[in-house]
């Protein structure tokens, strides 16, 4: 059986991330593990763990370490993420990646890719982004029907407006890219694992460029 195909995607809030994650996925046929979509879809079910999640989330907090350590090695032991995964908002601290060296010893991650926006250019997609609320699906207002009608034309679920979505909340979130992230990426760099591509592009040119720099680590 060919190696598996670990794949980390960095990127600042509106940096293309989530587009590219979800086209990783379908080029690749790998399972797309976004933490936010998993902590949202347990705040949604209303379950005690899914009250403590939503209330962290919603004072704009990280959840703690040894709480995402149970909810990524239950989603990563998934019999669909044993040919690889793509991991998308994790790991977001240094214990975070600490963890995941340990859970994915020894062959450890594949790569980790940042996609490189810079920030005024991140500041103006992100007041125009909308989400399905149901698949995850991600369009922009003004450019996409979905985002306009509120029908996300992939199924058919209900396009919103991210509550975190807000200019007011962007330079918070690019502060802590700068102060959490970075650091991360110093750490995967230093291992030779970092691949960073620009985001500033057509999201299928940008795909197959990530699509060839990953199979170039298959190994
Ligand atoms: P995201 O959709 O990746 O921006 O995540 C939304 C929220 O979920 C974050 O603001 C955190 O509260 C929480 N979250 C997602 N991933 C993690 C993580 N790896 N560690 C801690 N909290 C997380």
């Amino acid at each position: 059986m060919a190696a598996p195909l670990r794949i980390l995607v960095f990127g600042k809030q509106g940096s293309g991330k989530g587009t590219l994650a979800t086209r990783l996925h379908q080029r690749l046929g790998l399972p797309h593990v976004s933490t936010g979509d998993m902590l949202r879809e347990s705040a949604a079910s209303g379950s005690e763990f899914g009250r403590r999640v939503a209330a962290i989330m919603d004072a704009g907090e990280l959840v703690p370490d040894d709480v995402m350590e149970g909810v990524v090695r239950e989603r990563l032991a998934a019999p669909d993420a044993a040919a690889g995964f793509i991991l998308d908002g994790y790991p977001r601290t240094p214990g975070q990646a600490a963890f995941l060296d340990d859970l994915l010893a020894p062959e450890g991650i594949t790569v980790a890719v940042e996609l490189q926006v810079a920030d005024e250019v991140v500041r103006a997609r992100i007041v125009n982004r909308r989400v399905c609320s149901s698949c995850g699906a991600i369009y922009a207002a003004g450019r996409d029907a979905s985002a306009d009608t509120g029908d996300c034309e992939a199924c058919g679920g209900e396009v919103v407006q991210r509550a975190d979505d807000t200019e007011e909340a962007v330079d918070a979130r690019l502060a802590a890219y700068a102060a959490l992230t970075e650091p991360l990426l110093d750490y995967y760099s230093g291992r030779g694992l970092l691949e960073r591509i620009s985001g500033e592009g057509d999201p299928d040119a940008i795909a197959d460029g990530a699509v060839e720099l990953v199979e170039g680590r298959r190994s």
